[in-house]
Formats: C-alpha cells, sequence, structure tokens
C-alpha cells in the first residue's frame, strides 16, 4: 500500500496540493493556512491594541466640559442648557471609564449617567449626540425606539440595538463597548394609557423592561446581523456596562403635564412668588423627571437617565443661524459643492430670509432648511457644471422662483 501523502492539519489539502508543507509535533500547516494564522494573530492583537490606546488618548486629552461645549458650540446652535448637561455627563463618563481601568476597589464607584433628551422634533437632538461621538472619536450609531416590540412578536429584539454599534465599531468588541448609543423616539414606548400616540400594543412596558437591562449594564448576546435572534446564528456578547445612552424624545404633550404639576404645586406655599417667575411659553426648561413618569416612562427606567435635559423650539433667529453659521452650514456646503465646479456661489440676505420663512411656513423646523434649499439650487445644479458660467447669485426672487416650481408634495 502506497504511504499516505502527509495533509495540512487546518485545510486538509495534500502536500501535492501545496507550495510549502511545515511539519510540526503532530501534524502539518500549509503556507497558506499559515498565512492566515499570522494575519489573526495581528489583527487580533492590533485591535487589542487600539482598544488600549484610546483609552490613554482619553486620559491624556480628555476635554473638560467647558472645551466639549465649545467644540458643540461650532456646529450646534443655541441649545447652551442641553449642551451644558451633556458636556458634564460625558466628560464624567469617561471619568469613570478612566477609574474603571485605574483604580482599586476600595475607592467610590462613579456610576454611569445616561442621558434623556427632550425636545420637539428637528430642533438637534440627534446632533448633539452624534457631534460628541465625533469628538470623542468613539464608535456611535442611532437606533430608533419604535423598532422595538417585546420577545415574541414581529419588530427586533432589544439586543438588536447594540448590532449596529458592533458594525461601526468593525465588530471591535472593546471599542463598541465604550461606545455611544443614541436610542431615538424614547417617548414612543411609554406605557400606554392618556398617550394616544401608541397605537401598537406590543410595545410599552414590556420593551421598557427590556431596555433597562441594556441602560444598567450587563452582558447580553448580540447578533451579530442584526434582527431576530436565530438559534444557528452565533452571538456576540457585549457588555454594556460602559456604553453611554443618550436617548431623545420628543414627548409630545408633556407641557401639560408639566403645566399641571406646577400649577398644583404653586397652589401650596409660595404661591404667588412662584406663578410669577414661570415662563409659560417655555414649560420644557421646568421639566423633571415625575413628569416623564407622567408621560408612561416607568421608573426604573427613569432611574437609569438620570441627567434629563431639554432643547427648545428652534426660532426664526435660530433657523437664520442654522443656514449660515455651524461649521458645516448648510449655505457653506452648497457653496463648496459649487465652488468645485468653479462656480462662486452667493446666497443673498434676503434669499435667507426666505428660506427661513418657508421652513416656518411649512412647519419643518431645522429639518426643513435643507430640503427646501435643495429644491432651490437644483437646476443651477443641474445645469451650471456644463454650461460655462461662473458666478451664481441666489437672491429672494430666484429662490422663489425656483421653490414654487419645485414640487411641493415632496417636502411634506
Ligand atoms: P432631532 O433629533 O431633534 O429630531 P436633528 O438633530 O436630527 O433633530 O436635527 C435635524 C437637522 O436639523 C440636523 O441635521 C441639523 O442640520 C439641523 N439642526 C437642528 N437643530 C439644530 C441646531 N440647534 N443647530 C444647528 N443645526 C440644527
Amino acid at each position: 500500500m502506497p504511504k499516505q501523502e502527509d495533509r495540512c492539519s487546518f485545510c486538509g489539502r495534500g502536500r501535492s496540493q501545496v507550495a510549502l508543507l511545515i511539519s510540526g509535533m503532530n501534524g502539518f500547516i500549509c503556507n497558506e493556512c499559515a498565512e492566515q494564522a499570522d494575519m489573526i494573530v495581528k489583527e487580533t492583537f492590533q485591535k487589542k491594541r487600539q482598544a488600549d490606546d484610546s483609552l490613554g488618548f482619553f486620559k491624556e486629552t480628555l476635554p473638560r466640559p467647558v472645551e466639549i461645549k465649545q467644540f458643540l458650540d461650532q456646529y450646534i446652535i443655541g441649545q447652551d442648557d442641553a449642551k451644558k448637561f451633556i458636556s458634564v455627563a460625558v466628560f464624567n463618563h469617561y471619568k469613570r471609564l478612566l477609574q474603571s481601568v485605574e483604580t482599586d476597589k476600595n475607592e467610590v464607584e462613579i456610576e454611569k449617567s445616561n442621558v434623556i433628551l427632550v425636545g420637539p422634533t428637528g430642533t438637534g437632538k440627534t446632533l448633539l449626540a452624534r457631534t460628541i461621538a465625533r469628538m470623542l472619536h468613539v464608535p456611535f450609531t442611532i437606533v430608533d425606539a419604535t423598532v422595538l416590540t417585546e420577545a415574541g412578536y414581529v419588530g427586533e429584539d432589544i439586543e438588536s440595538l447594540l448590532t449596529r454599534l458592533l458594525q461601526v465599531a468593525d465588530y471591535n468588541v472593546a471599542a463598541a463597548e465604550r461606545g455611544i448609543v443614541f436610542i431615538d423616539e424614547i417617548d414612543k414606548i411609554a406605557r400606554k394609557g392618556d398617550n394616544p400616540s401608541i397605537t401598537r400594543d406590543v410595545s410599552g412596558e414590556g420593551v421598557q423592561q427590556g431596555l433597562l437591562k441594556l441602560l444598567e449594564g450587563s452582558i447580553v448576546n448580540v447578533p451579530p446581523q442584526g434582527g431576530r435572534k436565530h438559534p444557528e446564528q452565533k452571538m456576540i456578547p457585549v457588555n454594556t456596562k460602559n456604553i453611554l445612552f443618550i436617548c431623545g424624545g420628543a414627548f409630545e404633550g408633556i407641557e401639560k403635564k408639566i403645566a399641571q404639576r406646577l400649577n398644583t404645586r404653586v397652589v401650596g406655599y409660595a404661591a404667588g412668588k412662584s406663578r410669577m417667575e414661570i415662563d409659560r411659553d417655555n414649560l420644557l426648561q421646568y421639566i423633571t423627571p415625575q413628569d416623564l413618569k407622567s408621560f408612561g416612562l416607568i421608573p426604573e427606567i427613569i432611574g437609569r437617565l438620570p441627567i434629563l435635559t431639554y432643547l427648545q423650539p428652534l426660532d426664526r433667529a435660530a433657523l437664520r443661524r442654522i443656514l449660515t453659521e455651524p461649521k458645516n452650514a448648510i449655505v457653506k456646503q452648497y457653496i463648496k459643492l459649487f465652488e468645485m465646479d468653479g462656480v462662486k456661489l452667493t446666497v443673498t440676505d434676503d434669499a435667507l430670509d426666505y428660506i427661513v420663512d418657508k421652513a416656518i411656513e411649512f412647519k419643518l423646523g431645522a429639518r426643513g432648511l435643507r430640503s427646501i434649499t435643495e429644491s432651490v439650487v437644483m437646476d443651477a445644479m443641474f445645469e451650471m457644471p456644463s454650461s460655462g458660467e461662473k458666478e451664481l447669485e441666489i437672491n429672494a426672487q430666484y429662490a422663489k422662483e425656483k421653490l414654487e416650481k419645485a414640487n411641493m408634495m415632496t417636502l411634506h
């Protein structure tokens, strides 16, 4: 009987099928498998090193709250209270991370401070969270609470919230475990009852209970590809202890609850004085955890979101500033786009006023500024790269013509 050919113990190919077969004590490895093994080793160590480095980076460069706010100011107009709260929360969060690496067990343990932002849609909640993540160079993802349903129903499991985070972290679990997750529309999982906006009956309290597990900090099994858990899918365990959760929601109608609470209180002591001081046009600034409870969030969830702050509706002046002032303001972006085709774009003040007026008229807030501006410049962006013209001035008249021509239905 001919002697059996030596085979690679990893891929099973015979000596004649590979360029090189290296022998070991109890087996063989071919050149290709050796190369692959080398890659795996390098990748694993590199990821570990990156994770360690980023912590070192924080230690050296952890920005102070004032600096964090200054950074936010470059991108976000107004919302000073929210910026201040979030700057402190993020600063403490990373101090806490450093502490967990450095210190001995006897020291005071700093608790995690997840954040909840309450404010009308389009006022900058997502932008705040996104900007913070950009500053800190940590994995960041936005997830929508409305896709969540209780286990056993159609929809996504709570754990899948972390799938996106893993994906943006390139499946580097250590990095993901220090990331930021923005959970949008948290108000949509409020308990029903007097909240009419909820129509599905599989969300609500059960989902809040599930979410609690993530917010508290525990090890959860995340489906790497998202969706439902399938028995055949290999889960990735992720520890949420150091993940910063920032929740956002419009909490429509919560002003009524705030007003009710304020009214009942002023009936009591110091009635005359506090009544005078209350700014009835902006009740959100008085929001307390108690109001979230009246809205339908369970007390345990509220307890896990200790930093509660609000965003104001954007007025005309703020919208006007948003068009031109932030570092990546909409108008600046279009000027850049035209510049790349050798076209000098100018937008007159009255055109900017017109765009703001329309955003207010369509009740689109800051979100509408972009779509309206897009409609105004669309024709020019189509034609000018080939027309050879070198200048474009957009005034109110031009903006009006273009916008009226565009199908306004698409903006709604
Ligand atoms: P929210 O999460 O509150 O619904 P977003 O943060 O998604 O709103 O805001 C939508 C868009 O509107 C942002 O991408 C940004 O262009 C603009 N925007 C909203 N608020 C502000 C603000 N305060 N400063 C600058 N831009 C803003």
